[in-house]
């Protein structure tokens, strides 16, 4: 009997729970929880989510008590240090090709496709499954077949890198164009080094060397002019260059020393998934770690299953994908997002319960709003994360506008936050910043320019500060603002005495006045006051009056009566605690 009720008693929550829905699993109505939430000093609404430490106080108060439900979460965690730690061994590159429109990507990676020493063999006949697997002669490479940097973000934006290596291809006819700068700021903004390919050198007016020139500007300079950036020549169509590539890339990755453990449970990510009419859910993943073999259970984002097939990019059925190896898997309960992490772990049970724990996380997660940087918050986030930089994409109707701002803009940082400038661009707020700014947690700024409403209601769903300003110096005023904000003096509360209430007394015109008896410290006429009945705070404020006797007076030491009068407040009862506090000032600094 006491043990069920005690079971009763209990509630489980992820990470957070918001006001409403604790008040309901409690069976009590939510101004109560509100109201004790006030007594903690916490000012909180019906949607408001708490974290698990709040919870747990509220909750206790009401004899509920908190448990944190994510034993199978914590069971994969033990999982994955248990399986850490195995032989590692060399793992061919994974690569993303990436550049401007008709830059000659698709081109590229055909002729990469005809370099395949296994490609024969199997007739050239290829599935799309989001990436393939190529046997150059150089060595394996993998390459994500997602189409542009977008793609590429949005999955960084998950959590997920799977990326090694950027093939950055420019043609050598054109230069530099809009999303070649966008793919390095992608690439940088990701940490994935960059090898150049200068494609389209067949053409008359190719011009290689002012491609260099230009790449030159965005920190990528070849290893001859004392850079560490490889450089390729390439001409996709006559397929000039393109084992030369390759070569490169490995060497790139051999500097990257990349490895894996193969012998463990698979673990890697979903690069693609989709509902299929006859064979259900099924997802391409990219192994990383350990060999994932036909049969094992496993979990992908928020869904489970077990693996019925497995088959390559050629179309095979295969019994088992090491790491670097992308593969189609069958048998997943749901379809996963891009992104996602695909784990292998023992048994079904572990695999159900923790796709159910996630699924049910994820509704709370869109219930609590997930708060991206922004100036408002920039200094919390700071505190929180240790953020040390303030990341920015700059957005403008003229080029002169974005020099002169990075210029300035560079020029506010200090020790403690730099401001860096993501990416920048002339034109309007495009989708793709709103990827990169959420996955790097960058703010937008624009000038003269406006976001489309298409770009406004993905900035609001990823929770990405876009702010439009006329002119720079406005702009540059309210970062500054962030900054100094986020220096305001912090104030760190100290208890100086405490009273009890004796008597109450009330005086016309004027209201309660408490007669008190110093039990502890001192009470000071400037302090701030508290009323706790039972040990429960139930009014916060400031003194209004304290007297002894007739007689004013700037403090009242241990062991005297005094009366006290609480601004705002006449409900004090006898027996009553009054606890007098002040705010110490801590400085903060640069
Ligand atoms: P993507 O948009 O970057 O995928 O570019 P594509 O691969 O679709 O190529 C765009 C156009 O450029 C096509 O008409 C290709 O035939 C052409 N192209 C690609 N590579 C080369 C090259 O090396 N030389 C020449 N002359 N044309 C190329
Ligand atoms: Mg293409």
């Amino acid at each position: 009997m006491t043990e069920s009720k005690a079971i009763k008693r209990r509630i489980k929550v992820f990470e957070s729970i918001n006001v409403g829905d604790l008040a309901k699993r409690m069976g009590i109505k939510a101004n109560e929880v509100i109201a004790k939430l006030m007594g903690l000093g916490v000012m909180a609404t019906l949607n408001q989510s708490l974290d698990l430490d709040t919870a747990t106080l509220v909750a206790a108060d009401f004899g509920y008590e908190v448990e944190q439900a994510m034993t199978e979460e914590l069971g994969i965690e033990a999982l994955q240090q248990e399986e850490k730690g195995g032989e590692r061994h060399p793992r061919f590159p994974v690569v993303t090709v990436m550049g401007h429109v008709d830059h000659g990507k698709t081109s590229i990676l055909d002729a990469i496709r005809r370099t395949d020493v296994a490609e024969g063999e199997a007739g050239g006949i290829t599935q799309h499954i989001g990436a393939y697997h190529v046997q150059a002669p150089s060595g394996d490479i993998t390459f994500v077949d997602t189409p542009g940097h977008a793609a590429f973000t949005e999955m960084r934006s998950r959590g997920a890198k799977v990326t090694d290596i950027v093939v950055l291809v420019v043609a050598a006819d054109d230069g530099v164009m809009n999303q070649t700068k966008e793919a390095i700021a992608h690439a940088k903004a990701a940490e994935v080094p960059i090898v150049v390919a200068i494609n389209k050198i067949d053409k008359d007016n190719a011009d290689p060397a002012r491609v260099i020139r230009e790449l030159g500007d965005f920190g990528l300079i070849p290893e001859d002019w004392g850079g560490d950036t490889i450089f390729c020549e390439t001409s996709a169509k006559k397929g000039l260059g393109i084992e030369e590539l390759l070569e490169n890339v490995q060497l790139q990755a051999e500097v990257l020393e990349l490895t894996a453990d193969s012998n463990r449970k698979a673990k890697g990510t979903v690069i693609e998934a989709q509902l299929h009419k006859g064979r259900g859910s099924v997802a391409t993943v990219l192994v990383q770690e350990g060999t994932l073999r036909t049969g094992e259970y496993f979990i992908a984002g928020q869904y489970s299953g077990k693996v019925r097939s497995l088959i390559n990019d050629r179309g095979e059925l295969v019994d088992e994908a090491g790491p670097s190896l992308p593969v189609e898997v069958q048998g997943l309960s749901g379809v996963p997002q891009a992104g996602d992490e695909f784990l292998v772990v023992t048994d079904e049970k572990m695999a159900k319960s923790v796709s159910d724990v996630r699924q049910l996380k994820v509704r709370e997660s869109e219930l609590a709003s997930v708060s991206k940087v922004s100036l408002d918050n920039l200094f919390e986030k700071m505190a929180e994360q240790e953020m040390k930089e303030l990341r920015v994409i700059l957005r403008s109707d003229v080029q002169g506008t974005l020099q002169a701002f990075g210029q300035a803009a560079s020029k506010l940082s200090t020790d403690v936050i730099r401001v860096r400038v993501l990416h920048e661009g002339t034109g309007a707020v495009t989708e793709n910043d709103i990827h990169l700014a959420s996955a790097s947690d960058a703010i937008i700024i624009g000038f003269n320019v406006r976001p489309a409403v298409k770009v406004k209601e993905l900035a609001e769903q990823e929770h990405v500060d876009i702010r439009t300003y006329d002119v720079i110096y406005h702009a540059l005023e309210d970062i500054e603002k962030a900054m100094v904000g986020m220096l305001e003096p912090e104030y760190v509360e100290r208890v100086i005495g405490t009273a009890e209430v004796r008597d109450t007394f009330s005086v016309p015109k004027i209201g309660t006045i408490a007669g008190c008896f110093i039990i502890d410290g001192k009470i000071e006429r400037n302090a701030g006051i508290r009323v706790l009945r039972d040990s429960v705070v139930i009014f916060t404020g400031v003194i209004d009056s304290l007297r002894r006797f007739k007689d004013d007076v700037k403090e009242v030491a241990t062991g005297y009566e005094c009366g006290i009068g609480v601004e705002n407040y006449n409900d004090i009862k006898i027996g009553d605690t009054l606890e007098a506090f002040l705010m110490d000032e801590v400085e903060a600094t640069l």
